[in-house]
């Protein structure tokens, strides 16, 4: 499924376009199967209320969409437009289902028969594609990223992150980190004292010496995804390198460091 990421988060995100979200109001518990298909314990609080009714809506979305989809993908040079001219319309990229892939290739740079399959899957059966637009049910208060691993955040206006370095150092840094992401108003960080409870955990080598793989020679730090749900980040965490941890309190390359790995946990991608 990885390769396709950034297909399906297009794909959801134009389904998404056409049929919007709504709001509700009671909250639910899960233990679910992330994208990497680990079981991960998601709080109540990151979903969107009244799950059920969502689920509900989303099922009947599918109903509507699956035999319009079917014929279109089973009757691959059928102009959307011949099968449903309303839903045409609102999705100008589907034009011919073939069409469709050619162009998917293009932009994905990938090799078109598998995206046939998958594609020609989800036409059959599109409540995942729906799933995926909606992030699973996170709650991701409508702020879309421009990211291949994740489409949304769970809850970015409550961005909790749990400091596990123990350093006043890295402490400071992280208020000068949320102040200065905290100009988007989407955006709002808190501390935490529980890694569970947070949805940036900031750790160094010394606590997560598991992380040293990922390292490449001469980085300072890095972003990972640990719990990607339905293409929504629930939880990252950031890893400093002990050349970093080494600088004092107010030495410009500590501070930057610490701002710019908090950048990627609000979806920032790297400017090349
Ligand atoms: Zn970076």
């Amino acid at each position: 499924m990885k390769k396709f990421r950034g297909i399906l988060i297009t794909f959801a995100m134009i389904i998404g376009l056409v049929l919007p979200l709504f709001s509700n109001s009671v909250a639910e518990a899960k233990v679910v199967t992330d994208d990497e298909g680990q079981q991960v314990d998601i709080p109540d609080s990151y979903f969107v209320k009244d799950v059920a009714e969502k689920e509900k809506s989303a099922h009947q979305r599918a109903d509507f969409y699956k035999p319009i989809f079917t014929y279109w993908a089973d009757n691959p040079n059928t102009p959307l437009s011949s099968i449903n001219a309303d839903l045409a319309k609102k999705m100008p990229d589907f034009t011919t289902f073939n069409d469709f892939l050619d162009r998917y290739n293009r932009v994905s740079h990938s090799n078109g028969e598998g995206n046939r399959e998958l594609f020609s899957a989800l036409a059959h059966d599109p409540y995942e594609f729906i799933l995926l637009g909606n992030h699973g049910f996170l709650d991701d208060e409508s702020v879309r990223i421009n990211s291949l691993i994740y489409g949304a955040i769970a809850k970015p206006s409550d961005m909790t992150v749990y400091n596990g370095t123990g350093n006043a150092k890295i402490q400071n840094a992280l208020s000068l980190a949320f102040k200065e992401w905290e100009k988007d108003p989407r955006f709002h960080f808190r501390m935490v004292n529980d890694s569970q409870k947070a949805k940036v955990v900031v750790t160094d080598l010394n606590h997560d010496s598991t992380s040293a793989k990922s390292f490449e020679p001469g980085f300072q730090a890095i972003f990972l995804p640990t719990i990607v749900y339905q293409q929504c980040l629930v939880q990252g965490k950031i890893v400093l390198s002990p050349d970093i941890e080494k600088l004092d309190m107010n030495d410009p390359e500590l501070i930057h460091t610490v701002i710019h790995e908090m950048g990627h946990a609000v979806g920032r991608p790297d400017l090349i």
